[in-house]
């Protein structure tokens, strides 16, 4: 199982100049990815639409819309920052029904977050979480401030840049500290998140995978995080 994600998630580093032209995904149970190979190769193609400019904007007809009154099966969790450029149903071109997203800043973990992440896996089933980091994350640029010697954050603030601290590196210095961090904290959360007593147990039988990626904002291309 890891080996074939692991062979997706090297189409989504290497990616491809054509456009993918992946089978419909369909609003509904029937048609969707069922597996985490399945899940990670239709973002990787949704993916190529969005940053070749061929976006089909699925799952968003008035047929889908009535369908999904009578539930819905999402196929994969995106834990994405709440950066306003980076919406994971457009940089995926998902529609309605598709993905189930969870959004703080930095893609920072708290028990909200956590409780969402395994509704989606415990009780819808899904079969791959990607946690998306992005290109020029305000959050972790704020943490590399303060963990600088910048003032303490006001409010709720300052619970973002404690959690994203350890993904700082103190060897770097300037914009290369701020990126590689950002890379850093992906693989923290995942790691977090991949740690939780269930989600491994379900990594274990082979039926999720709980892999990190990056957004790229100039490139509009997301790229697998190992
Ligand atoms: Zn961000």
């Amino acid at each position: 199982m890891l080996t074939g994600v692991a062979a997706v998630g090297a189409g989504l580093v290497a990616g491809s100049s054509h456009v993918p032209m992946a089978p419909r995904i369909g609003g509904g149970a029937g048609s969707r990815p069922t597996t985490p190979e399945s899940a990670l190769r239709a973002l990787v193609a949704g993916n190529g639409r969005w940053r070749t400019y061929h976006e089909r904007h699925p799952d968003q007809t008035r047929t889908v819309r009535r369908t999904l009154v009578a539930g819905q099966h999402p196929f994969a969790v995106v834990l994405g920052c709440v950066d306003s450029r980076v919406p994971p149903e457009l940089v995926f071109d998902q529609g309605l029904g598709d993905l189930l997203t969870v959004r703080s800043a930095g893609e920072v973990l708290d028990e909200a977050v956590l409780g969402s992440i395994a509704y989606g896996v415990l009780e819808l089933r899904i079969p791959l979480v990607v946690i998306l980091g992005h290109q020029s994350c305000g959050a972790v640029a704020a943490a590399v401030r303060a963990a600088e010697g910048g003032p303490r954050l006001p409010g709720h603030m300052q619970y973002l840049v404690d959690q994203i601290r350890p993904a700082i590196d103190r060897g770097l210095r300037g914009a290369a500290r701020i990126d590689a961090a950002i890379t850093a904290n992906v693989r923290l959360v995942r790691e977090r998140l991949a740690a939780e007593p269930e989600m491994a147990a379900k990594v274990a039988a082979g039926a999720l995978a709980v892999v990190g990626a990056r957004y790229e904002l100039t490139s509009q291309r997301v790229r697998l995080v190992r």
